[in-house]
């Protein structure tokens, strides 16, 4: 298929290489004349616009920061939507808020193209083997045809409902997520300052009822998992803004709904101050340096 896609950050980058190593010809478009280089190099095309980009193609795949990058690539006369073919679809695998992919959708059909969220998971781990999970707001007919084109960089392509409903999905299983890695920050925090050896308590933690990816994949104290950002420094993971804007998200769906999410307005609060520290660029689990100890003077 010819593809255009637009966002070639952390996530879409290896995402469209993937995109190439399946035989797709892809048309790319980002404000990085880096990220396009690299990509070139990679076999794709480079537009000099989001319009250049869904011109002449089958579908359209973005990968933005939010939700105003969407729609800034979608409109205008060099957007999306004035280079889009009709019966084109395009799919958006950006974490926004569900009422805004709903918006998008709106647009869209407004000129006859389909739009379906799919926000994902796996990180950049997952976007570089391409086994991400999709989570996919679209009726049963669009998400029978955007499936096989997710299936190029991704193991588990999930329908959650018609559209927004795979970014409920997505800001939901990061609201716990945001809750959890700071409670296991907190747990393994008291458990040292209670004298207990860091990798004795995670070892029991992780076999017992307080067990979570937070503490079993990502356990944000250091050199409890090798593999883990706590253990080269909280670099090269999940970044504490971007958990903060998930909890943002969050926070806005649930003020919409009239639903209340306790442990995530507090969760939102402690990665606002490890934001205002200056850490807001390290994985989300640097935020057991909240619970630091420091002598008194
Ligand atoms: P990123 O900041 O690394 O990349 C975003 C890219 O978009 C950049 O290359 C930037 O130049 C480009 N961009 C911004 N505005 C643009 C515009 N108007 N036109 C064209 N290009 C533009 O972000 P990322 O880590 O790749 O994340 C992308 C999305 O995926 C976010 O919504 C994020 O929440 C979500 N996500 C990230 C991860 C992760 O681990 N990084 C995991 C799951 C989901």
């Amino acid at each position: 298929m010819k593809i255009g896609f637009i966002g070639l950050g952390n996530m879409g980058a290896p995402m469209a290489r993937n995109l190439l190593k399946n035989g797709h010809a892809l048309q790319a478009f980002d404000l990085s004349e880096a990220a396009l280089r690299s990509l070139a190099e990679a076999g794709a095309s480079t537009c000099s616009s989001p319009k250049a980009a869904a011109t002449d193609v089958e579908f359209v795949i973005t990968m933005l920061p939010a939700a105003t990058h969407v729609r800034a690539v979608l409109e205008g006369e060099h957007g999306v939507l004035a280079g889009i073919a009709p019966g084109v679809t395009i799919v958006d695998s950006s974490t926004i808020d569900p009422a805004s992919a709903q918006a998008f959708a709106q647009m869209a059909a407004a000129q006859g193209n389909a739009f379906a969220d799919a926000p994902v998971s796996g990180g950049t781990g997952g976007a570089a083997a391409g086994t991400l999970t999709f989570m996919v707001g679209a009726n049963e007919t669009l998400f029978a045809s955007v499936s096989p084109v997710l299936g190029a960089m991704g193991k588990n392509i999930v329908r959650c409902g018609d559209t927004g409903m795979g970014q409920v999905a997505k800001i939901c299983n990061n609201l716990l997520l945001g809750i959890t890695m700071a409670g296991v920050a907190e747990a393994m925090s008291l458990g040292a300052a209670l004298g207990i050896d860091p990798k004795v308590l995670a070892g029991i933690i992780n076999t017992s009822t307080g067990r979570s990816w937070s503490s079993d994949t990502c356990n944000p104290y250091p050199g409890i998992i090798e593999t883990a950002p706590a253990s080269r420094g909280y670099t090269g993971g999940f970044g504490a803004n971007l958990m903060l804007k998930d909890l943002g998200l969050a926070a806005e769906a649930a003020r919409s709904a009239k639903q209340p999410i306790f442990m995530g307005a507090l969760a939102q609060q402690l990665y606002q101050a490890m934001s205002a520290a200056g850490r807001g660029g390290l994985d989300f689990s640097g935020i057991i340096s909240l619970y630091e100890r420091r002598a008194d003077p």
